[in-house]
């Protein structure tokens, strides 16, 4: 049994999950980074032991996605702009010492990657790219059942490859990057910038309100959906231009609506992927639901230390 761990921005996910992949039990709370890491770490400890009393089992390890950067060698956590006096502390080391078993962390795309590539929709797929959609862009890469590190371990940054060089500021430096065009708060500030002063849907604009509103016959909506699908699609005719893998596959909140996006990311990487054989690259919907990350994290582990899992890249 691994207890897996998802750190996000907002929140943070934890859950115990068998060695076939099913979440057994489940908490989270805020991570609310202002009150600090130490106890941030007391509150992870917390629901973790209330989990294993309750289930009665022993633990076998902890795996832990992160949003990133974290390094996943020493198991620091880096520059995350979402908990940035968090940088240097070491929840791998804390974990390790405070539940006496192994732990390994990736970065959360990285995790994703490796539950869909192990468990989900990636099963069987020698060379898998995982792309999750929401308030970024963010993918991971397997290659033989094993993650694609760069430089020291490095995460690369898929979603922050430019599109279009007159597009959008980005934080990473870029203009026009992938995730400044196609993740759900670019769909939001684009209908923001057109819509007229009358638009009645003005209020509690997302991603998702926007993906109702279209499937609902709003004109400006609909070319909102128009727009994303676009850039999706170019994003991913980039990836399988560069990759040609063997099946991408897609998670992530945006692509909870991927049935409105997909014929023209289908279209767009017909049109530019002449190249190589496109037609061989599945375009697949991740499998695992809500539950990805905590599947994902706990993947980590048997990435990390299982025999099965594969070995440490
Ligand atoms: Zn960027």
């Amino acid at each position: 049994m691994i207890a897996a761990i998802d750190i996000g921005g907002t929140k943070i996910a934890v859950g115990l999950v068998d060695d076939d992949g099913h979440v057994l039990s489940r908490a989270q709370c805020p991570t609310d980074p202002g009150r600090g890491y130490r106890e941030a770490l007391g509150r992870i400890e917390h629901m973790l032991r209330a989990m294993l009393t309750a289930a009665d089992i022993r633990l076998t390890g902890i795996g832990i996605g992160s949003t990133g950067p974290v390094d996943p060698f020493t198991g620091e956590i880096g520059d995350v702009n979402f908990f940035p006096a968090w940088r240097g502390e070491n929840p791998v080391r804390d974990l390790s010492r405070i539940f006496d078993v192994r732990v390994a962390m990736e970065n959360d795309a990285d995790a994703a990657a490796l539950g869909e590539a192990g468990w989900g929709a990636g099963r069987d797929k020698k060379r898998l790219i995982y792309v999750t959609v929401g308030t970024g862009i963010g993918a991971g890469i397997i290659l033989d059942g094993q993650l694609y590190r760069g430089v020291d371990g490095a995460h690369p940054e898929l979603g922050h490859h430019v599109i279009d060089a007159s597009g959008p500021l980005c934080d990473c430096g870029f203009r026009g990057c992938w995730e400044s065009l196609a993740a759900g708060p670019a769909m939001v500030s684009w209908l923001k910038s057109e819509m007229p002063a009358d638009y009645p849907h003005r209020d509690n604009l997302t991603a998702k309100r926007i993906c109702e509103l279209a499937q609902e016959g709003d004109d400006l909506a609909r070319r909102a959906v128009d727009r994303e699908a676009h850039y999706l699609g170019l994003g991913l005719a980039n990836l399988v231009t560069m990759f040609a893998p063997d099946a991408i596959v897609l998670g992530g909140s945006v692509m909870k609506s991927a049935i409105l996006f997909l014929e023209e990311v289908r279209r767009t990487i017909c049109r530019c992927c002449r190249f190589v054989p496109y037609e061989k690259t599945e375009l697949a919907l991740a499998s695992l639901g809500e539950d990805a990350n905590l599947i994902g994290a706990a993947r980590v582990w048997h990435h990390r230390f299982a025999a099965k899992g594969g070995t440490l890249a």
